[in-house]
C-alpha cells in the first residue's frame, strides 16, 4: 500500500548492451566532471583565502579597554542576563587605591568567562552592555581537539596594547 503519491515505478526491464558495458555512462559522468573543471570554483582555499565578511558578521569577542588602557567593564552582569546560552560566568571585584589606571570603575570582573562550546554568537552580550566593554570582532572562531581551549578567560579576550595603540592612533578597532 501507497502511504504518498511520491513513488517512483521502478524499471525493471534487461539492461541494453550499452548500459551492460558502462562506457555510455563513463562518458556521460566525465563530460559534467570536464564541465564544472573550467567553471568557477564555489570554494575558496581557507586560510591562505578568505572570504569577504559580511557587515552584520559576528566573531570572537574582545573585553574592551578605554584610551587610557583602563578596562571598560564594570561586572555589572548584564551581558550574562542576556545570554541565552548562559555561556557567560564572571566574579566581580572591588578597585583598590592604585588601580585606577587598571580599570575604569569602581568595581571590575576579576574572573570573566565565556564558554564558546555554548556561544550561539547572537550578539546579546554586546547589545546588553552599557559600557562599550564587549563588543564582537572578525576574528574567526579557531578550530582545537579539547574542550578547555573553549573557554575564554579575560585575559584570551581582553584587547591587547598594540590594538589599542593602533586605535588611538587610527580611530578604528
Ligand atoms: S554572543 Fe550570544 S550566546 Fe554568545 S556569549 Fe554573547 S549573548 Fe551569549
Ligand atoms: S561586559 Fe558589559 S554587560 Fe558584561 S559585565 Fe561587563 S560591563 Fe556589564
Amino acid at each position: 500500500m501507497q502511504l504518498t503519491k511520491r513513488a517512483a515505478a521502478v524499471d525493471r526491464s534487461p539492461m541494453t548492451l550499452g548500459e551492460r558495458i558502462y562506457i555510455p555512462a563513463i562518458a556521460k559522468g566525465l563530460k559534467i566532471t570536464l564541465g564544472h573543471i573550467f567553471k568557477k570554483k564555489a570554494t575558496v582555499s581557507y586560510p591562505e583565502e578568505k572570504r569577504p565578511f559580511s557587515p552584520v558578521f559576528r566573531g570572537l569577542h574582545v573585553l574592551n579597554r578605554d584610551e587610557q588602557g583602563r578596562e571598560n567593564c564594570t561586572a555589572c552582569g548584564l551581558c550574562a542576563l542576556a545570554c541565552p546560552a548562559e555561556a557567560i560566568t564572571m566574579e566581580a571585584a572591588e578597585r583598590k587605591k592604585g588601580e585606577e589606571h587598571l580599570y575604569r570603575e569602581e568595581k571590575y570582573a576579576a574572573k570573566y568567562e565565556i564558554n564558546m562550546l555554548r556561544c550561539i554568537f547572537c550578539g546579546n552580550c554586546e547589545e546588553a552592555c552599557p559600557k562599550d566593554a564587549i563588543y564582537m570582532s572578525e576574528t574567526v572562531m579557531p578550530s582545537n581537539y579539547t574542550r578547555d581551549y573553549f573557554i575564554y578567560k579575560k585575559q584570551d579576550m581582553l584587547i591587547t596594547d598594540e590594538q589599542l595603540a593602533k586605535r588611538n592612533a587610527t580611530g578604528k578597532g
